[in-house]
Parts: structure tokens; C-alpha cells; sequence
């Protein structure tokens, strides 16, 4: 079987290799991926950093041109890119599609961002002076991916990091290194030149230990858990490196007594099961008030019978298997717990069988639960979802408020003046109306407050905050 390599100076280079599995049948080896080390994470990063002088001169016509044929590329080989993201993570074909797509639109999107970099021009409080504030690319950037948007979250950290003139040493999960070596192999094409873009797969606490330890790397972009991302912080403050955190959620979904039935059941059932509830946006907790309650909760259920759970490549699938048996049994466990706290088992819960081997579980719903129960408390990361009942808005919004974490919130209603309230109130980073606490736009501020994010948010011109540092020139007329 070939080995995709890491690419380091230009270069595809690694023997050793370890095996990329299919969830939704263990049986198949995905690929066969290179296993970096801490010496080729070295490399890598010199690597970048002699590429970083010319390429944060490199013209913006230049970036334009290679952000915008990577998205293409990405575009034109969406349906063969989204089974390869399929097949290593588990999610179902149509979702892996989608978000494949999403990776085409955010290199289009900063391809576009690369024409319209700009500066500020002001006078100077002294006479004769004038003042320019620019921004300059940091330098070397290191950027760790987690395993559950193989494709999106590589294309949202490198696309902007190449966009402002930055060199790249890119380190994705080791579950799912087939979508990042694609994308890689695109930018390579495209005419990158050698060292600007360097990809190290392997372990976390090899590769990703070599990046924290480096005093090369200017930035450190992580999404994952909220574990690591403290690592990351620890390492980047004594090595006096910015970094940009985006970790766990334990997303709240509100419903009130007036939203509508269906409108809710739809939100709650998207954002809390698809993507087999592995989505750091997912609602894990719906926070219901009294007068619908019952109703919501036998409308939901009704919902989760009809949903399938089987093979992510297979036509009528609804949600894909669990990505690997770690996180299985982290659900399995999480679910155990529940029912020893005194939540109500009101779906699912059982391990399912298939024509395929893989990690299948049930979409579980428990019911009766309370907030303070580890089950609405600590980041599952599964199909597993509690279910709150609360007596008004006011002890709605408290609840969901009351948790360490603040990346999505939403709220089922149709008061405007609950809805505002609502936007106005919640502590996290996104607020959604009537709609699933996931699933976002590619082109505005992505992120969380509290124990979900630190730093500047990701994607859209926001992103510019993290990905360059200001500048303020002052000049004698
Ligand atoms: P991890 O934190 O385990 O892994 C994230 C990345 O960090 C992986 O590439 C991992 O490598 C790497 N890593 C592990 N140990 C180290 C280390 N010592 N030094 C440097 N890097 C290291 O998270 P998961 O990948 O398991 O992702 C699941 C978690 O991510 C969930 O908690 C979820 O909430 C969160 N998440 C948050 C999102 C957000 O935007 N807020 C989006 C997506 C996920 P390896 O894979 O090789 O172990």
C-alpha cells in the first residue's frame, strides 16, 4: 500500500506509517499515513521559518491566485473528497459533501481577502508628521486540528495563515490525516513555494509536543480539547507566542412554551445527533419550559425512531458511527452515568449492529435531567443529549447560562422579546434563533467565551486578528 508522506522543505518525505481506519467498517484501511517525528517536526519548522522572508513579500496576486486554485480543485472534487472524509471520520456522506464544499468556499473567501488587504492612514497629533498602521504576517504558524471536521477546520486555519503571508507547520489529528494530506498536496500543486506550507502527521504528543516546545513558532491556531488547548497556553506564554484556543461546549438549546413544535424538534434533533453529536457546536442540553415539555420530549422521540444510524456511505443513512472505540466508550460510559444520577433513559442507549463492523450507538435522550448532573456539566462529544425542565424564560436563560462553557446557545421560540433578550443575554459566542446551535456560515466570526475559546475569533476579515500583528509608522513630511 503507498504511504502518504509528510511534506516538509517541498519535500514528500517518512517511512514509518500507521493505518487510517473507517469507522463504519473496521474492516477497511483508509490509507496508510505517515507517523512524524519530533525530528521531522524540527525540520519542519526551519523549514518555515526560511520560507517565512519571501513569502511575507510575496505579492498579493500571487496568494490570490494559489488560495483560489486550491478552492477550485477542492470544488471541482467535492463528491470524491467528501468519501475519502467519510470513510476516515464516520460522518455521513451528504455531511462530508457539505463540508467539503465549505473548505472550496473558505479558500475562495480568502482568496478574495488577499486583494483587499489594506492599512490606515491618519495625521500625527505633531505637525508635519504622518501615521500609517499596517499589518504584518506573524511568522511561523502552528496550527493542531482535531479530528471531527477533517477538512473545514484545516482549510479555516491554513487559508487565512497563507492569505496574510504566513509559513505553516500543520499538524492534523491522527484519526483523519487523508482530507489534510489532500488539501496539502492541492496547495503544493498550486504552486506553493517550498517551506511555506509543511504538514507533520503523527502522534499529539510527539508532533504536536515538538511544535509547543519550539521557540520558532510565532502563533499556535488549536482546535480540540479543552486538556490540550491548556498545553498549548502554558507553552505559548513561556515561549511569549500568541495563541488562539477553540476547545469544548456544552451548548444549550432553550425551549419555550410558544416556539414552534416542529421548528424546535427539527433544531434540537439536528444540533444535538447529527454528525453523531460530535460537533463542538452541538446542543447537548435542552433546557425546556414546563408548558411544552411533554409534548417536545414525545415529539423528539418520535423523531429519533425514525432516524438511521448506519454505514456513513450508505444512501438513507441519517447519522454515521461513533469516530473510534476511545470516544465510543467515552459515550457508553457518559450514558452509564446518567442513569446512576437518576436521569430518565428516554431513547436510545444501546450499541447497534450493522452489516459492516463499526462503532454504532443509538442516539440516546435522557430525560429528567438537572443541570447539575455530570451529564449536562462535562463535554460528551457523542449522540447523547439531557433534556432540562425548567419552570420559565428566566430560569431558561439562567440554566443555560449556568455551565464553563460559552461557544453556541439557542433558543426555540417565537417572542420577539424573548428572542431578543435571549441575543442579548446569553454568554456565548453564537446565538441562534429557531435554528440548530450548529452549523455556520464560513464568512463571519467564529468562536466561544469562557472555558470554550480564548484569543481572537476564526474565520472571516476577523480573522486577521490572530493571523497578523499591527503595526504603527510614523514618517517626518
Ligand atoms: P485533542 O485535544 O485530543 O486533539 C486535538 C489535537 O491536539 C490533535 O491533533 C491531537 O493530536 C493534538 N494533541 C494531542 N496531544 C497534544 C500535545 N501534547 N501537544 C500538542 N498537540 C497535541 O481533541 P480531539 O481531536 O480528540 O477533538 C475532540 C475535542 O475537540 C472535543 O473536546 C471538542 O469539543 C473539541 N473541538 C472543539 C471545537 C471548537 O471549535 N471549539 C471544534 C472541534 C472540536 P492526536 O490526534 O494525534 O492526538
Amino acid at each position: 500500500m503507498t504511504i502518504y508522506q509528510n511534506l516538509i522543505a517541498g519535500e514528500w518525505v517518512g517511512t514509518n506509517a500507521t493505518k487510517n481506519i473507517n469507522p463504519s467498517d473496521t474492516n477497511e484501511v483508509v490509507g496508510l499515513y505517515a507517523d512524524g517525528s519530533a525530528e521531522d517536526t524540527k525540520n519542519a519548522i526551519a523549514a518555515a521559518k526560511a520560507a517565512f522572508p519571501a513569502w511575507s513579500r510575496s505579492g498579493i496576486w500571487e496568494r490570490h491566485v494559489i488560495l483560489k486554485k486550491a478552492g477550485d480543485e477542492i470544488m471541482a472534487r467535492k463528491d470524491e473528497l467528501g468519501a475519502l472524509l467519510a470513510r476516515e471520520e464516520g460522518k455521513t456522506l451528504p455531511e462530508a459533501i457539505g463540508e467539503t464544499i465549505r473548505a472550496s468556499q473558505i479558500f475562495e473567501f480568502f482568496a478574495g481577502e488577499a486583494l483587499r488587504l489594506a492599512g490606515e492612514t491618519m495625521p500625527s497629533v505633531r505637525p508635519n508628521i504622518g501615521v500609517e498602521i499596517t499589518r504584518d504576517p506573524l511568522g511561523v504558524i502552528g496550527i493542531i486540528t482535531p479530528w471531527n471536521f477533517p477538512i473545514a477546520i484545516p482549510a479555516w486555519k491554513i487559508a487565512p495563515a497563507l492569505c496574510y503571508g504566513n509559513t505553516i507547520v500543520f499538524k492534523p489529528a491522527e484519526l483523519v490525516p487523508a482530507c489534510s494530506w489532500a488539501i496539502v498536496d492541492i496547495l503544493h500543486r498550486a504552486g506553493l513555494p517550498k517551506g511555506v506550507l509543511n504538514l507533520v502527521m503523527g502522534k499529539g504528543s510527539v508532533v504536536g509536543q515538538a511544535m509547543l516546545d519550539s521557540p520558532d513558532i510565532a502563533g499556535i491556531t488549536f482546535t480540540g480539547s479543552t486538556g490540550t488547548g491548556k498545553r498549548v497556553a502554558t507553552s505559548s506564554i513561556e515561549h511569549n507566542r500568541k495563541f488562539q484556543l477553540e476547545m469544548g461546549g456544552k451548548n444549550p438549546m432553550v425551549v419555550l412554551d410558544d416556539a414552534d413544535l416542529t421548528v424546535a424538534v427539527e433544531a434540537a434533533a439536528n444540533s444535538g445527533f447529527f454528525s453523531t453529536g460530535q460537533r463542538c457546536t452541538a446542543s447537548s442540553r435542552l433546557i425546556v419550559t414546563e408548558g411544552i415539555h411533554d409534548k417536545f420530549v414525545a415529539a423528539l422521540t418520535e423523531k429519533l425512531k425514525t432516524v438511521v444510524v448506519d454505514n456513513a456511505m450508505k444512501a438513507g443513512t441519517h447519522i454515521g458511527p461513533v469516530v473510534d472505540e476511545r470516544q465510543l466508550k467515552t459515550d457508553i460510559d457518559y450514558i452509564e452515568i446518567g442513569k446512576k444520577e437518576g436521569a430518565k433513559l428516554a431513547f436510545g442507549g444501546e450499541l447497534l449492529t450493522r452489516d459492516t463492523p463499526g462503532f454504532y450507538l443509538q442516539p440516546t435522550l435522557f430525560t429528567e435531567a438537572t443541570n447539575q448532573m455530570r451529564i449536562s456539566r462535562e463535554e460528551i462529544f457523542g449522540p447523547v443529549v439531557s433534556v432540562i425542565r425548567v419552570k420559565d424564560y428566566e430560569e431558561a436563560l439562567a440554566t443555560a447560562n449556568d455551565t464553563p462553557f460559552g461557544l453556541s446557545s439557542g433558543i426555540a421560540t417565537t417572542s420577539l422579546k424573548h428572542a431578543t433578550h435571549f441575543k442579548r443575554n446569553a454568554e456565548a459566542g453564537m446565538v441562534m434563533v429557531n435554528l440548530p446551535t450548529a452549523g455556520v456560515d464560513f464568512h463571519v466570526p467564529f468562536g466561544g467565551r469562557k472555558g470554550s475559546s480564548y484569543g481572537p475569533r476564526e474565520q472571516g476579515k476577523y480573522a486577521a486578528e490572530f493571523y497578523t500583528t499591527v503595526k504603527t509608522s510614523y514618517t517626518l513630511a
